[in-house]
C-alpha cells in the first residue's frame, strides 16, 4: 500500500474524469513538515498555532512564535499554509494562563475568537509574528469558533492596525493576506452569504460544527457511534456551505476529520468541496480514491438521494454502495 501512495504522489490530484481537488494537511507543529512532502500534499490546510501553546510551559514569546511561522513558510517552499489564530479555551486549558476560568459547558465557553477579542495582546503579538513570518509571501489567516460577523470586522481591525504598525516602521509586509472564518458554529449557517462576502475564504471545521449541529459532545465515547456524520441533515448542511461557497465565488474548504477517511471524502467531493485538509497519513488513500471517482456519476447520485434516499436508506448504506460498485 505504501509503495502504490508513493507512486500516486506523482499522479495529478484528480478524479477519473478530470476535476481537481487539493488535497491539504493539517499540522501544528515543526515536526509535522517533513510529512508535507511525504505525504505529497498540496499545501497545509490548517495550521493548528495553539499546539505550540499548549507544549510550552509559558506563553511563546512573540521571537518563538515569528520563528515557528517562518519555518512552517521555508518548509513549504511556496505551497500555501493556512494558520488558525490560537483556538484555546473549553477543553484546550494553557495550565500557564492565569484568566483562565471553571466553565460549566467548556466547549460553549470562552474559547477560541472570543478569548483573543477579550485578550487582544494575545492576539496582537501572534498577528505581528505571523505579519512578520510572511515579509514577501502570501499570508493566509483563519479565525477558530466564529459566532458572528462583528467578530470577524473585529478581528480585521486589529490585523489592520498592525499591518500599519509594521509599515510605518518599514517592514517587509506580506505580499497579500487573505482572512478567512472558520465553519463550526450553526449560527454562520443562517448568513452563509453574508458569510462568504465577508471573508475571503472560508473553511469547515467539521469536527465542531457536527458536535453543534447533533448537540453531541465531540470527546464523548459514549456517544461516539450513535449519531453519523454522512446521515443526510449533516450532508445537506454541508453542501449548502459548498453551493453557497460557489455562488458567492468565495473558495470553501474543509479541515475536519471527515476529511480524512476516503468515503466520507467521496462524500465532500461529490457535495461539491475542491479543497479538503486531513492528517498526513490520510492523503494516500484519499487520493487512491479520488483518482478512481466518476464524479459525474457521484454528482447524479446526490442530485437523486441527498434530499430523497432511495428506499429510505442511511446515506452511509448507499454511498458505500456506490464505491463498491466502482
Ligand atoms: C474542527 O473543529 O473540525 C477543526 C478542524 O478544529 P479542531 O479539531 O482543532 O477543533
Ligand atoms: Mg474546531
Amino acid at each position: 500500500r505504501q509503495e502504490v501512495y508513493r507512486e500516486l504522489r506523482k499522479k495529478p490530484s484528480t478524479t477519473r474524469d478530470g476535476v481537481q481537488v487539493d488535497l491539504l494537511m493539517n499540522a501544528g507543529l515543526a515536526v509535522d513538515l517533513p510529512q508535507l512532502a511525504e505525504a505529497g500534499a498540496a499545501g497545509i490546510g490548517l495550521f493548528r498555532t495553539e499546539l505550540q501553546f499548549m507544549v510550552a510551559s509559558t506563553f511563546p514569546r512573540a521571537e518563538a512564535q515569528e520563528k515557528l511561522y517562518r519555518d512552517v513558510l521555508e518548509a513549504a517552499r511556496g505551497k500555501p499554509v493556512t494558520f488558525r489564530t490560537i483556538d484555546i479555551g473549553g477543553d484546550k486549558v494553557l495550565p500557564y494562563f492565569k484568566g483562565a476560568i471553571q466553565e460549566e459547558n467548556p466547549a460553549l465557553g470562552w474559547r477560541a475568537i472570543r478569548l483573543t477579542l477579550d485578550r487582544p495582546g494575545l492576539l496582537r503579538t501572534q498577528i505581528r509574528a505571523l505579519l512578520k513570518a510572511s515579509g514577501g509571501r502570501e499570508l493566509k489567516l483563519m479565525l477558530p469558533m466564529v459566532t458572528e460577523l462583528g467578530e470577524i470586522a473585529q478581528a480585521r481591525e486589529i490585523i489592520d492596525r498592525e499591518v500599519r504598525h509594521l509599515s510605518r516602521f518599514a517592514h517587509h509586509l506580506p505580499t497579500s493576506l487573505k482572512l478567512g472564518a472558520m465553519l463550526e458554529v450553526p449560527s454562520l449557517l443562517f448568513q452563509l452569504d453574508e458569510l462568504m462576502k465577508a471573508v475571503d475564504f472560508v473553511s469547515v471545521g467539521s469536527n465542531d460544527l457536527f458536535q453543534f449541529v447533533m448537540a453531541v459532545d465531540r470527546g464523548n465515547t459514549q456517544l461516539a457511534n450513535r449519531f453519523d456524520t454522512l446521515s443526510a441533515p449533516f450532508l445537506r448542511v454541508l453542501k449548502q456551505i459548498a453551493d453557497a461557497g460557489i455562488r458567492n465565488h468565495t473558495p470553501v474548504t474543509l479541515c475536519g476529520e471527515l476529511a480524512g477517511k476516503p468515503i466520507s471524502a467521496m462524500a465532500l467531493i461529490g457535495l461539491g468541496f475542491r479543497s479538503i485538509s486531513m492528517s498526513p497519513a490520510s492523503i494516500g488513500p484519499v487520493k487512491a480514491m479520488l483518482t478512481e471517482l466518476p464524479l459525474d456519476e457521484l454528482t447524479a447520485f446526490f442530485d437523486d438521494n441527498l434530499m430523497a434516499p432511495a428506499q429510505g436508506l442511511p446515506m452511509r448504506a448507499l454511498l458505500q454502495a456506490f464505491a463498491d460498485d466502482r
